[in-house]
């Protein structure tokens, strides 16, 4: 029953009716209101010409120094790690060689990974007309073929590939080839946020100390270190489970906005529209991080490029059509 619904979307009907009712909605709050219609035009005209371009010129210039600061400030902490020493147990211990093995584990994943998002092209369409009268063209990149689930950027001025959002600590767009980067980058981070609170709590009771406000009897290392995984911990954490919902889900953070899906029902749109690239959890997983006979072939850095071209995508409705 479930699968017979799929077969019901059609995005180009969709659309149509999320524009119908976009329109209706506007000329009925114009009415409504009182504020004199021009004032509102000539707001928005401002904020289109002035301020957006301004936003994406900061979030675009800027990214290299967003870059630079995450990954020194990140370096730093490793450097205290090592320094202090947070495991404050003798260099021969295997407590703390097992401790310190981890930890380097987790540092060299995240800076990888960062890395390797950041240099890493997410994924450009070709640049050719649609293959077909129904295929989508975008006009902004002068009327080229708009893959299915691509998306312009209007930081970058291109489309990209299974377009997810523009991470200005990435300095680049998350799309089809750098999104798993993108998502071990978070993963280690917020690991890695979790392992220092740990070591400190338990080595330096250091969380009582900053909660009590005695942080200037603790070493500065610790006290730097512990402010910023306290800071950055909990948005990267966030940020981490998010991600884990739209793979788990499959879908990226722009098609979930697009169809205004309330988290309790993420499978449908605004109007009822099934989420046609949800090929079930394994599926989805499998999407991302490709299949392989090595269970943890996900936990280290890795070259190798993310299934298919980025250019087609297999539907829930092509996946009745092949049972
Ligand atoms: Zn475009
Ligand atoms: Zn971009």
């Amino acid at each position: 029953m479930h699968r017979k619904a799929l077969t019901l979307f059609t995005p180009q009907r969709s659309a149509a009716r999320r524009g119908a009712g976009r329109a209706l909605l506007l000329e009925t709050n114009a009415s409504a209101s009182s504020f004199p219609r021009r004032n509102v035009e000539r707001a928005m005209t401002i904020v289109d010409s002035v301020l957006l371009p301004c936003f994406d010129g900061f979030v675009r210039y800027g990214g290299p120094f967003f870059v630079l600061f995450g990954v020194t400030l990140v370096s730093a902490v490793a450097v205290f790690f090592f320094s202090t020493p947070f495991v404050p147990l003798a260099p021969t211990d295997p407590l703390r060689i097992g401790l310190s093995v981890f930890g380097v584990y987790l540092y060299a994943n995240i800076v990888i990974n960062w890395l390797l998002c950041v240099f890493t092209h997410p994924g450009r369409p070709p640049q050719i007309n649609p293959p077909s009268p129904v295929d989508r063209a975008c006009q902004r990149c002068g009327d080229v073929w708009k893959p299915p689930r691509a998306h312009h950027c209007h930081v970058c001025n291109s489309c990209v590939l299974a377009y997810d959002h523009h991470c200005p600590w990435m300095a680049t767009c998350i799309g089809h080839l750098n999104y798993r980067y993108f998502f071990l980058t978070l993963l280690h981070l917020a690991a890695g946020c979790a392992f220092i609170v740990a070591l400190l709590w338990a080595y330096f009771d250091a969380p009582a100390h900053l909660m009590l406000g005695k942080y200037h009897k603790l070493p500065y290392p610790v006290t730097f270190t512990l402010m910023l995984v306290v800071a950055a911990g909990p948005p990267v954490t966030v940020l981490l489970v998010w991600h884990v919902f739209l793979i788990h889900t499959g879908q990226s953070t722009v098609e979930f906005y697009r169809r205004k899906v309330r988290l309790w029902e993420w499978h449908r749109g605004e109007r009822g529209a099934l989420n046609p690239y949800d090929l079930g959890p394994q599926r989805n997983w499998v999407r991302v991080f490709g299949d392989s006979s090595f269970p943890l072939h996900w936990a280290r850095p890795s070259l190798r490029k993310p299934p298919g071209d980025g250019l087609q995508w297999a539907t829930s409705k092509s996946l009745v059509g092949d049972v």
